[in-house]
């Protein structure tokens, strides 16, 4: 009996991510992660945290970017969980838009998991691939970008699954060392990977380095490349290079598609005091548990190991039950906030793995099963942007950090 496709890629290890299950929204928000088992139901007095995934914010920051980009088609990067919203929730947000082209990602896995979950837009793999799952990618119709010295057999490979040239994107190393081919290489490459006939160059793509005067530099390499290439009757097809930080940064590098991942979820690359001039931006995900205790302090009493807090007055302090492990950063300790009612109040002692503790005041404000806001753009100080840049951790690591098991609601 022939094993199944499917059974293959798990058997190779490379599927198994779509664990998540999908409602249509916005009828029903629900839970999308079978392990940490509660219905949409359950969260009305669940204590556990949760991330509450806002499909309107990403709507809305799609309609910002395209407008810094004169409405550039964009390639959604959903890589890492989707920078933690949860990947195929954000895909089947991103899918029905007309101005999302494709979707990019950075492992085999996660392309498998997008068509697995019945994703039909064209996905982009940017990441290399061995040879022996270079057939079934071609099967799942993922498009792999080509680098590597055997891309050649590769694309044949490749071609030879599906009985005809398959549609491929080329990326080059402008200056980032990290991948792609590098520029002053290229052409001989590019004849190589062309004279056979098995691939049809769709485009073709460059990372920046964000160092503002080197990107110039490098964008002039990405298009003598272009150039150079067409002058020899290779044409690249579609030229795209400028990721969140060249959307808000460079318009010259915003060529003929965008490549934006963070800017979509709400985050801005660098810097949000300057960036929110220029674009509005909306958390695309919450953070939120329930107070589980709630107590007085007496002076001299201490909060969370190393005693880092002692109150100096009675004063009332409300317990969290979301620590770092649920992605919330342990710097947050150092200025962070956290939103319960109506009012912010800040984190004190330490964060833990599974707690955080904030300072009340002199009343009882809060209550045990308030619901508390830890990240979102519920309030000023709760949102990424904001903690991120007034605690100093990246707002990369606060979004990719999100811990993958928490139940996603989709709201
Ligand atoms: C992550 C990534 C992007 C998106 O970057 P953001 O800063 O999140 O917009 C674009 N291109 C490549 C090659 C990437 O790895």
């Amino acid at each position: 009996m022939t094993q199944s496709r499917r059974t293959f890629l798990r058997s190779a290890g490379i599927a198994g991510a779509a664990s998540a299950v999908w409602a249509p929204i916005p009828t029903q928000a629900q839970v999308s992660n079978a392990l940490a088992g509660p219905s949409a139901a359950d969260l009305k007095d669940r204590f556990d945290p949760w991330i509450e995934v806002k499909a309107s914010a990403v709507v809305h920051n799609v309609s910002q970017v395209r407008s810094l980009t004169e409405q550039r088609p964009i390639l959604a990067v959903i890589k890492n969980n989707a920078y933690g919203l949860d990947l195929i929730t954000a895909a089947r947000i991103l899918e029905p838009m007309p101005e999302i082209h494709a979707f990019a990602v950075v492992k085999v896995g996660a392309a498998v998991a997008l068509r697995e979950a019945g994703i039909t837009k064209p996905v982009h793999l940017m990441a290399a691939f061995p040879e022996n799952l270079a057939a079934d990618l071609a099967h799942l119709d993922i498009q792999p970008c080509l680098f590597t010295e055997n891309a050649p057999r590769l694309t044949q490979i490749m071609a030879q699954a599906v009985g005809r040239p398959i549609s491929a994107q080329v990326y080059l190393d402008t200056g980032m060392s990290r991948m792609g081919v590098p520029h002053d290489q290229a052409l001989p490459w590019l004849e190589a990977l062309v004279r056979d006939g098995h691939v049809r160059l769709q485009g073709a793509f460059m990372g920046f380095t964000e160092d503002p005067d080197y990107d110039r530099e490098q964008l002039e390499r990405f298009t003598t490349v272009s150039d150079a290439a067409s002058e020899r009757g290779i044409s690249m097809g579609v030229l795209h290079a400028a990721s969140s930080s060249a959307v808000f940064e460079l318009p010259e590098a915003h060529l003929d598609m965008v490549r934006p991942g963070m800017a979509l979820y709400g985050g801005y690359p660098n810097d949000p005091a300057l960036q929110s001039e220029k674009a509005r931006l909306q958390s695309a995900f919450s953070l939120k548990a329930r107070v589980v205790r709630v107590q007085q302090l007496q002076a001299g009493d201490s909060v969370s190991y190393g005693r880092n807090y002692v109150a100096e007055k009675p004063t009332w302090v409300a317990t969290v039950p979301v620590g770092h492990t649920d992605g919330y950063p342990r710097k947050a300790v150092s200025g962070g906030r956290i939103l319960i009612g109506t009012e912010t109040y800040p984190v004190i002692g330490a964060v833990s793995a599974s707690h955080a503790i904030v300072e009340v005041g002199e009343s009882p404000k809060v209550r045990v099963g308030d619901v508390a806001t830890l990240l979102g753009s519920e309030s000023p100080e709760t949102d990424p942007n904001w903690l991120s840049a007034t605690v100093g951790v990246s707002i990369y690591d606060i979004f990719m950090h999100l811990n993958p098991l928490l139940p996603r609601v989709v709201t």
